[in-house]
């Protein structure tokens, strides 16, 4: 096969032309195979434990390629997405509930 960028006449084994570095689109045909990693999906599980909506997004996103990368990553995917939507949960709990609930608390003491 030849360098789709360059031009020049490459192994039928390179991932990576050697000449200027361009992908030779190897890596794409293994990808489809499924034995490439869900890096979406891998992303969304860490980012739930700390950016719940970025968490969320990622996740969602990496459940929906799984079955591009032959369901890699589809149950850390879906770990994501539960850790996140529970976290949002809790935030809007805490953002929304929370201070009617100490409103309705102190104002029937006759704090408020
Ligand atoms: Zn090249």
């Amino acid at each position: 096969m030849f360098c789709v960028h360059c031009g020049k006449e490459l192994s039928d084994e390179a991932v990576i032309c050697p000449a200027c570095g361009i992908p030779t689109g190897k890596m794409n045909v293994k990808a489809t195979h499924g034995s490439e990693t869900n890096v979406l999906a891998v992303v969304g599980f860490i980012l739930s434990f700390f950016i719940s909506l970025a968490g969320l997004i990622c996740s969602i996103i990496g459940y929906k390629k799984a079955p591009e990368y032959g369901g890699n990553g589809k149950g850390l995917a879906l770990a994501g997405i539960i850790i996140s939507a529970v976290e949002i949960g809790i935030e809007v709990f805490s953002a929304i509930f929370l201070p009617l609930l100490v409103f309705i608390i102190f104002g029937s003491a006759g704090v408020v």
